[in-house]
């Protein structure tokens, strides 16, 4: 493999020599291509590249479902041998492209680019039988998880390895250790021993409303009604335009009118639910999923109805264990009761990288590739999976469906502050008494949210600053925090509310270790795929580490990484930096 560019989110770990890195990649986002040269007139006397090994097309073929093999499934296989090995070996990739039928380039690039899977070379031995995933982004680093990760390398024995992970959507409860798939809350050195100590390394699945009992409660009878009906289609998207409701992943654009543009395109069409909610600081679909999953379902099938959508498939985070396992028992439970469309439902995995929260570079991933963003148009509406108009929606939005029928449009919009309408759920987390997810009005102020739902600032902290939209919103000043949490309320002051993710920050955290927090997670997790967002998030956590902060270089990076990336990753990374600049000047003095 060695010709082929390696993606670029396989980073150097940080400290390590930062000048050539894995890419080889060419700087002005340019790959090498070897020439398609054949040299004997154009046949082949055998197919480049490594040969599988039958024994090993034998044991996947054991490992895997029935054939055929699809590529779109490619990392559903690439996650059964990791299951199964902890890690993926050359052969083992060899073989799965020959069954998926694809260049043993093509899988090795999609193994090597998503962080939850262990390639190693052949003779490598496999990694510990036991992972401690470390969560270091901003609530639980200014909760200690850097003490922690240097106290549990230091404490783990054989058979357990400790890495750093990325925010695993637990920030009310940091820090966070997962332990294989069980998550330790408010992590010490000692609770997670006793963990390790327990075998406890299995997902707990929390107590939900199941869908017996949500039946019981009346649950898909709105369903019912739409698909015997009672509701048109058109009634279903006027209703949701009329209360008010807005996309609750980030972007704010109003599902009714999604819904429309997506049933005016030609069939057929798909639809996803982006489960992948990666933004630090954002753990709201988490709730909703743990605790009232067919809420969320139910909504999901009306908008598969609205849009006639031939499939839908939900694409969820594979830090939720929990929630993977009791969505798969609950979607067996709908097929077995005969929901309607119940059968359309594809349950797909992640794989540890925050850019497949993006519609498109998701979409990329369901089709079995690396989660690289497209370019845009085509909307991924008109050119979705496979080529087809298809409908994204996140979890929050579908969860409000079902209750803006059933209660009306005025219900709805009846709720809201400051101009804004209806309901939200804020993540609430850092320095605040009382964190987790707070169902409030829309344009509910930082303040309030912080006085009125969370018991007022922890013990010992005074307020100094907040994050409105978890790491890519900004970072606004204690003095600012009356301004409403609401889409476009905040633009003008360099942020924006975004999933509504308020990281409250105290008076003794400092500033400059919380945006170089931020801009390494975007270094992390950039896709690679365009240069500005690349080598500028790299630069600029360089930059940043540095005692004195060159501030007009600091801002010529984050201008280019505005305005020249392709994605609202590489667009928005600049923003906790360039909220430094504006609003704790002070802060640069040092
Ligand atoms: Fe990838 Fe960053 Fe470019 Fe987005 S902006 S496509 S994450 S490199």
């Amino acid at each position: 493999y060695a010709h082929w560019t390696k993606p670029a989110r396989r980073q150097p770990p940080r400290g390590s020599d930062q000048t050539g890195g894995p890419h080889t990649m060419s700087e002005n986002g340019t790959q090498e291509r070897r020439p398609r040269h054949t040299g004997n007139g154009g046949a082949r006397a055998r197919p480049r590249g490594r040969r599988a090994d039958p024994g090993d097309l034998d044991a996947l073929r054991q490992l895997l479902s029935d054939p055929p093999y699809r590529r779109d499934l490619l990392i559903e296989y690439l996650h059964a041998i990791q299951d199964h090995d902890r890690c993926l070996r050359p052969s083992q990739l060899a073989a799965l492209a020959e069954l998926v039928g694809l260049s043993q380039t093509e899988v090795y690039e999609v193994a090597t680019f998503y962080a939850h899977f262990d390639v190693v070379d052949e003779h490598e031995p496999a990694p510990p039988p036991l992972t401690l995933r470390v969560c270091d982004s901003l609530s639980c680093q200014i909760a200690g998880a850097r003490q922690l990760l240097r106290d549990l390398n230091e404490s783990s024995g054989d058979g357990v390895r400790v890495v750093r992970a990325p925010c695993m959507g637990r920030c009310q409860h940091a820090p966070t250790v997962a332990v294989g798939q069980f998550h330790v809350d408010h992590a010490t050195t000692e609770k997670v021993a006793e963990a390790v100590a327990c075998g406890s390394t299995a997902a707990v699945v929390p107590p939900y409303v199941d869908l017996d009992s949500y039946r019981q409660q009346g649950g898909y009878s709105t369903l019912s009604k739409c698909v015997s009906g009672t509701f048109s289609a058109d009634f279903v998207m006027n209703t949701l335009n009329d209360a008010g409701l807005r996309g609750l992943g980030g972007a704010g654009f109003p599902p009714g009118r999604k819904w429309q543009l997506v049933r005016a395109e030609p069939g057929p069409r798909m639809m996803a639910v982006n489960a992948d909610e990666g933004e630090p600081g954002t753990f709201k679909d988490r709730y909703h999923l743990e605790n009232n999953p067919h809420t969320v379902l139910e909504g999901m099938l009306i908008a598969c109805w609205a849009v006639d959508a031939e499939k839908v498939y939900f694409y969820l985070r594979d830090e939720y264990p929990a929630i993977r396992q009791l969505l798969s028992s609950e979607i067996a439970a709908l097929r077995s009761a005969a929901i309607p469309m119940a059968d359309r439902i594809e349950l797909r995995r992640g794989a540890g990288a925050y850019i497949c929260g993006e519609e498109s570079a998701m979409i990329e991933s369901i089709e079995g590739k690396r989660g690289l963003p497209r370019h845009r148009p085509p909307y991924v509406a008109q050119c979705g999976i496979h080529g087809h108009p298809t409908l994204v929606n996140n979890v929050e939005t579908l969860y409000w469906i079902r209750d803006i029928l059933e209660k009306g449009a005025d219900w709805y919009a009846g709720h809201g502050r400051s101009g804004a309408t209806g309901l939200r759920s804020y993540s609430v987390s850092g320095r605040v008494k009382e964190p987790g997810v707070k169902l409030a009005p829309a344009g509910i102020s930082a303040r309030e949210l912080i006085e009125d739902h969370c018991g007022g600032m922890a013990d010992g902290h005074g307020f100094r600053a907040y994050l409105p939209g978890g790491a890519s919103g900004g970072i606004l000043p204690a003095s600012m925090a009356d301004l409403p949490l609401e889409f476009g309320a905040l633009e003008a002051h360099g942020c924006f509310v975004g999933s509504h993710a308020l990281i409250v920050l105290g008076d003794q955290d400092d500033l400059r270790e919380v945006a170089l927090n931020l801009m390494h997670f975007f270094e992390d997790e950039s896709c690679g795929q365009c240069t500005p967002c690349r080598v500028g998030t790299r630069k600029a956590a360089t930059l940043m580490s540095a005692p004195n902060w060159d501030t007009g270089l600091l801002r010529e990076l984050a201008q280019a990484m505005s305005s020249a990336s392709i994605c609202g990753l590489g667009q928005a990374a600049g923003n906790p930096l360039l909220s430094l600049l504006r609003y704790f000047p002070e802060e640069l003095e040092a």
